[in-house]
């Protein structure tokens, strides 16, 4: 299968507005016929819910959680990006566009990328007229802070809960569907699978989390928008729900997975800090706006760090990085930390952490300022800590924290099955192999406000597309395949090991030999322990109970099974990638600096894996890059 990405022709700037004038669109009357599966009520499920009700379609929209508004989107706290320029500190489409595309070390494509930059000045309007309520300057302007790796103010926040207050507004659009019901919301339910009629995405099958009947939903068309994958290390940021399970299985029925070793690791969480901790804790990168971060020259001081003078603290992202300082992108100042710690210069318990403190920041602007825009994110470093921030620096180290690959989709969002659409962090779309800070939440309500729309619409007024109900025996197939998997899972009654125990272990491996820093003969190993562990797990897990009722170990071993095939392809996806690039930092590919070597001769390309069935490695597509607009440059 040839890859196509399907960029309109034209300048970049008038790529999307063509786009939109000569798309196919769907009559109203003909909308009200079709039927259009959500998976996802996070930011890009619940704004592609809202919006595609609004136009008219019969919207099935489904989530793990009670509530819609318990997906994963409610954890955000730093904010959202757009190219409003409110500051007049020369902001422009045209930056934001750049600095994503140089923040993502120039693997993600031009044409996506400058879709989403001109998009973000619409989100920010929507978001505020549904009332989201943005912090504000004195004036009543909406106020501005900054995020890594750039040199304006362009990320509008809500304290430091802006995922919460955009979910809410998104939530809120939603519901007004749901009353009306436009949408039909499924909440506690699990997909999966995917079921493919004549080579198009033409429904899922789901587990009813709470009675545990398995069900089928058919419809024209399937969006899934069901988060990230950073669960596959276990320990990460993500709400412990997130998982790879749903765009797994898309990927196991046809849908190309894009750059699948792009993982994310987040510099300012809360360190670990025992073994049956269940996940990690994000203090927001907004944090480094006004904290500097630190440890003491002397590897071997250990007093406390308001003991420590000036002049005997190292400000190393200062001194290494001296234009960006402590707002260098995250996967640079996540290996600045780590280098700092493997050379033993790492504090408290356990030297894996560095200091961030805001004492400076509390002396020139006053404690009331500093509590006005972080004060909840303090509160709960406290709680987790036992330790004020206010009183002394707060300790962080990197942990995984977002996923750039995903289903790979083409300029539409689809995916290489006619049908399924992927949006949101579920998609590899839109941040290479290095997202900028507060551009996850723009690129989840660009695609599902204002992209899907389009495009969704494009592929239904150009397919002619059958009747297929529930009874299809594609739908009976998949059905029973899901039914039968659970039974084997079920089976597990006589082992030793739990299932949590199970995904700590893998979540270690990954952790460790395709983390932070790769090297060749390390992923290699990774293989052989991952594939250890996999067959231990069919020999030596206990999954209690039963499938009839809330089963959580179930839940979970279901998951990590997808996990465990996963966790191969993202070995093999790192080590195929000869270079060193964002997140992806491979020890062969360093320059003398330690910063990631690319090599954009060779590697320019988004890597686009097909399965090829169990047990067989994966063929691996190239999609090319070109960079027409941006001149390649080293990010250091
Ligand atoms: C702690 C933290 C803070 C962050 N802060 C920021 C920030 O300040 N700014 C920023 O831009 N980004 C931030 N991010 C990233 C951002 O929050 C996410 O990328 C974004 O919210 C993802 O939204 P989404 O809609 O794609 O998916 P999610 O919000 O993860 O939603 C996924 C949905 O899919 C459903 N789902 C998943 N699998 C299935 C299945 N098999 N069956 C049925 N339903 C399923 C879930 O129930 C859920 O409803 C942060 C991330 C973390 C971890």
């Amino acid at each position: 299968m040839k890859l196509d990405s399907k960029i309109p022709s034209g300048p970049l700037e008038t790529k999307w507005e063509r786009y939109r004038s000569e798309v196919k669109l769907v009559s109203p009357a003909n909308k009200r016929k079709f039927k259009v599966i959500v998976v996802g009520t996070g930011l890009a499920g619940a704004s592609a819910s809202a919006t595609l009700a609004q136009l008219g379609y019969q919207v099935k929209t489904f989530c793990i959680q009670d509530s819609p508004r318990r997906a994963h989107s409610i954890a955000a706290q730093g904010g959202i990006n757009a190219a409003k320029n409110y500051q007049c500190d020369g902001d422009s489409v045209w930056r934001l566009f750049h600095d994503t595309i140089k923040g993502g070390d120039f693997r993600a494509r031009e044409a996506n990328v400058y879709r989403l930059a001109e998009l973000s000045v619409n989100i920010i309007d929507q978001c505020v007229a549904q009332g989201v309520p943005f912090a504000r300057e004195y004036g009543g302007l909406l106020a501005n802070r900054s995020f890594g790796g750039v040199l304006v103010s362009r990320t509008f926040y809500a304290k430091g809960q802006t995922g919460q207050q955009l979910l809410l507004g998104a939530y809120s659009q939603m519901m007004r569907w749901v009353a009306q019901g436009q949408i039909q919301l499924f909440p506690k339910r699990e997909m999966l699978d995917l079921v493919i009629v004549d080579g198009k995405a033409r429904g899922i099958i789901t587990r009813n989390l709470v009675t545990g009947e398995i069900e089928s939903h058919s419809a024209h068309a399937v969006i899934l928008a069901t988060g990230g994958y950073g669960n596959l290390y276990c320990l990460s940021t993500n709400g412990r729900n997130s998982n790879v399970s749903a765009i797994w299985k898309a990927h196991k029925k046809g849908a190309f997975f894009g750059n699948p070793c792009f993982v994310q690791i987040h510099p300012t969480c809360i360190p670990v800090s025992g073994e049956y901790q269940s996940k990690l804790t994000l203090m927001s990168e907004s944090l480094r706006n006004d904290g500097r971060v630190w440890v003491p020259k002397d590897p071997k001081d250990k007093r406390s760090p308001s003991e420590i003078p000036e002049s005997e603290r190292d400000y190393f992202l200062e001194r290494i990085y001296p234009t960006y300082g402590n707002l260098v992108p995250r996967d640079v100042a996540s290996r600045a930390i780590k280098r700092m710690c493997d050379e033993g210069k790492g504090v408290g318990p356990t030297g894996y952490a560095v200091y961030l403190d805001l004492r400076d920041a509390v002396k020139r602007d006053g404690r009331d300022v500093i509590e006005k825009k972080y004060g909840n994110l303090f509160e709960m470093y406290e709680k987790i800590t036992g330790q004020s921030p206010y009183e002394m620096p707060m300790m962080i180290y990197p942990a995984v924290h977002y996923t750039m690959g995903g289903l790979w989709v083409d300029y539409n969002l689809m995916t290489t099955i006619p049908g399924l659409f992927a949006l949101g962090e579920a998609n590899f779309s839109d941040h290479g192999a290095n997202r900028l800070g507060a551009s996850a939440l723009m690129q989840g309500l660009a695609d599902g406000y204002f992209v899907i729309p389009y495009t969704l619409a494009g592929y239904l007024a150009g397919e002619s597309l059958s009747d297929v109900t529930e009874e299809h025996p594609a739908f009976k197939e998949a059905r029973l395949q899901a039914e039968e998997h659970i039974k084997k899972i079920l089976s597990l009654k006589k082992g030793h090991k739990t299932v949590d125990q199970f995904h700590r272990e893998l979540g270690r491996i990954m952790w460790d030999y395709c983390g932070m820093e790769r090297e060749d003969e390390r992923m290699k190993k990774a293989k052989e322990l991952v594939h250890e562990l996999r067959e231990e797990f069919w020999e030596n897990a206990i999954v209690p109970g039963d499938s009839n009722s809330i089963n959580q170990s179930l839940e979970k071993a279901i998951r990590l099974v997808d996990y465990f095939e996963f966790a191969q392809l993202v070995i093999e996806d790192a080590l195929h990638r000869r270079e060193s690039c964002g997140c992806h930092f491979n020890i062969r590919y360093q320059t003398e600096e330690h910063e990631a070597k690319r090599d954009d001769i060779n590697c320019a390309y988004v890597a686009a894996w097909e399965y090829s069935g169990p047990e067989k490695s994966e063929t691996l597509h190239k999609e090319p890059l070109k960079f027409e607009y941006v001149k390649l440059a080293e990010r250091s």
